[in-house]
């Protein structure tokens, strides 16, 4: 079986014949005498296309054929057209040339070794056994990489026999032992591989180190080539337009923008929070002063709108830090409603036990400790009358 993607990496159409059909699970697996499509290895995501009318989902080699699996039955076995789909492949073809020449500058600049490459959908990575890289390092590698696109190498597919082999700089060893096929980067660099590359590194176009992290054994470094890395610079040249738009600095100005309003954000959180403990010390000597008296004790029910619990107990906490008093509070947020029961803690009365009492009242439950109880219902219409009941049995049983 020919492997025309050997022999010319640009085939986008030919015609073969079909020899071997296999079915499986409803899907069939055609064997061809000469292929383009390339099947999914060394790091390198399969072709996909189209036999005839039929769309290729996913190929594979499997005992040195190459099967192309589709949902169709093929009809004709003899001069089926088959077509790459072209944009898939040149980006791949981007993607991995991009990585040898990465790899390659890694290896030369810094004695970064890559034991690893992924080439997805949405992102590719390398794994560089470097313990970590700083942002200089970075720079110094992406512009050697891209001074070897720029100088438009010619790439070269080789196929030495062992004593031309011995003689050749390999960056990494084979993964095979015989017929050894080595890219050649122009006397630039020399790597085993299976997979389908451009004949120039111009057709690589940019390429740009995206971010790198840290991981077991060295970095992670996601980069991107060609059409990817213009896609990728689009949607963020788009976003510091609108950022710098929106800040009304320029777009060289905009991390700095943000930095400041970031820091302006900070500030006035904090003086929120101040202002709000303020405006709780407020309301807390507001409503402890208007508070009803029965019998020495103060007595404090009410309902509010919409007003956070956590805000709430803020408040119970500093009423209730005054002496003589009991609060029972309500709130309604969102179709809920929530009951805290307070007092000051000289005051014998068990708030947990009369939470609990009038609790069923508003659908609910929670509870706390004998100073105080609190809880969530979900009948909002009786939340009022709730209040009211624990207030009368406050009222008639202890004071
Ligand atoms: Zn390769």
């Amino acid at each position: 079986m020919k492997k025309l993607y050997y022999e010319n990496a640009y085939t986008k159409e030919f015609t073969a014949n079909i020899i071997e059909v296999k079915e499986q699970d409803a899907k069939f697996h055609i064997v061809m005498d000469q292929t383009s499509f390339y099947p999914e290895g060394g790091g390198q995501p399969n072709d996909l296309g189209k036999i005839d009318d039929s769309a290729i989902e996913y190929v594979y080699e499997e005992n040195q054929k190459i099967y192309h699996v589709t949902e169709q039955a093929p009809e004709n076995f003899y001069n089926v057209k088959c077509q790459i789909d072209w944009e898939r492949r040149f980006d791949h073809m981007q993607q991995h040339l991009g990585q040898h020449i990465l790899s390659a500058c890694f290896e030369k600049l810094f004695d970064g070794e890559t034991i690893g490459f992924h080439l997805g959908t949405d992102t590719v990575t390398i794994d560089i056994t470097m313990e970590n890289m700083l942002p200089s390092q970075a720079e110094k590698i992406e512009y050697l990489a891209n001074q070897i696109v720029f100088n438009n190498l010619h790439v070269h597919q080789r196929y030495p026999n062992p004593d031309e082999l011995k003689k050749m700089p390999l960056r990494k060893p084979p993964k095979v032992s015989d017929n050894i096929r080595v890219i050649e980067v122009d006397q630039f660099d020399y790597s085993p591989c299976g997979g389908t590359h451009p004949s120039y590194t111009g057709e690589v176009g940019i390429i740009k180190i995206r971010k790198w992290e840290k991981m077991k054994g060295g970095i992670r470094v996601e980069f991107l080539c060609g059409n990817r890395a213009l896609k990728d610079y689009h949607w963020k040249n788009n976003s510091i337009n609108k950022i710098s738009a929106l800040l009304s600095v320029k777009d060289i100005d905009a991390y700095e923008g943000i930095d400041r309003l970031y820091n302006e954000y900070g500030q006035m959180k904090k003086e929120i929070r101040h202002m709000k403990a303020q405006l709780t010390d407020y309301e807390a000597d507001f409503l402890y002063d208007r508070s009803d008296v029965h019998k020495k004790t103060k007595l404090l029910v009410k309902v509010f709108e919409d007003r956070d619990i956590n805000e709430l107990r803020v408040l119970a906490a500093k009423i209730t830090s005054k002496p003589d008093i009991i609060i029972l509070f309500g709130t309604k947020q969102d179709l809920k409603v929530q009951m805290l029961f307070s007092r000051s803690k000289e005051i014998d009365i068990n708030m947990n036990q009369l939470f609990k009492e009038v609790a069923p009242m508003i659908n609910g439950k929670g509870g706390g400790n004998p100073q105080s109880a609190q809880g969530g219902g979900s009948d909002v219409s009786n939340l009022e009358g709730a209040l009211q009941a624990a207030k009368q049995i406050i009222q008639n049983r202890y004071l």
